[in-house]
């Protein structure tokens, strides 16, 4: 388990489990050649990506960023992508029960970053942590109801809309602090209201940077997903992104790194960019 303090805060990663992507989506235009040296591919050109979720406890509340894919995907997706489905035996395992869960924090809306929001019971939907206030920008819930050809293959409503009927989520209107130490900044580029989640705490800090830099194969400023909506502002915020969190030494955590869910993201001598593990267990 990947664990870590920062200041006053304990950060504690759980997966909701190993899914595939195709390979070639996920590096978008970067050629097989260069990429294929960083991951490696199964018989159907699909590479592992990992659905990372952190549980941040504050002392005062406990809050959750990110809700993996759930276990109410449709069939079809399930044959492309999986549905392993962990994130809740994983917190269990873990000692954590979802009624204990004070917030919960989506950086956007597609399927495998909030699908954990909600579960079936019977015929109803209903929020998996009961307690919890939900958070999203209301940007990025208005662009998944147009349901666009693009992309609303990526959008479930049964994830969210219940909530927000229900009032228990709440749409931001840009950046903001949820508590304090924990503030969401919108980083466009993924989609145009993907939002981060900066955490601050004892003088230190650390960013769930979600589909920005969704792995450590993504950190050079023009390796973006295929998935991008808007490629050339993901390049325009890593850019914003890495001038603070580089001379800051904010912790990078990463949604869908299957193997390192944090590092320390930086340039060598060359100018390349470069992860540093975090080695000891604070921040
Ligand atoms: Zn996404």
């Amino acid at each position: 388990m990947h664990r870590t303090t920062l200041g006053d805060f304990d950060l504690t990663v759980f997966s909701d489990g190993i899914y595939h992507f195709d390979g070639g989506a996920f590096f978008g235009v970067v050629p097989k050649v260069m990429w294929q040296k960083k991951v490696k591919v199964d018989q159907d050109n699909r590479v592992p990506a990992g659905l990372n979720s952190v549980l941040v406890q504050t002392g005062k509340e406990i809050v959750l960023i990110e809700t993996g894919i759930g276990n109410k995907l449709p069939e079809r997706m399930k044959t492309f992508y999986g549905q392993p489905a962990e994130l809740l035996d994983n917190l269990s395992a873990g000692g954590v029960s979802p009624d204990e869960i004070d917030i919960v924090i989506n950086t956007h809306l597609h399927f495998d970053h909030c699908g954990w929001n909600t579960v079936r019971s019977g015929d109803r939907i209903v929020p998996t942590f009961p307690r919890a206030k939900y958070y999203v920008q209301e940007g990025e819930w208005r662009h998944a109801r147009r349901q666009f050809e693009r992309d609303r293959i990526s959008y479930i409503s049964e994830n969210y809309d219940p909530l927000i009927e229900s009032g228990q989520m709440a749409l931001l209107k840009g950046d903001g602090e949820i508590v304090p130490g924990i503030s969401v900044r919108v980083f466009p580029g993924h989609t145009a209201h993907m939002q981060s989640v900066l955490l601050a705490s004892g003088g230190r800090k650390a960013c769930y940077i979600s589909d920005l830099i969704p792995t450590t194969a993504h950190i050079e400023l023009t390796w973006g997903m295929g998935f991008d909506l808007y490629p050339v502002d993901t390049i325009e915020s890593r850019k914003k992104y890495y001038a603070e969190s580089i001379p800051e030494k904010w912790l990078t955590i990463f949604t869908h790194d299957p193997q390192l869910p944090w590092a320390y993201v930086k340039r060598d001598t060359r100018g390349k960019m470069v992860t540093q593990a975090l080695t000891s267990s604070a921040a």
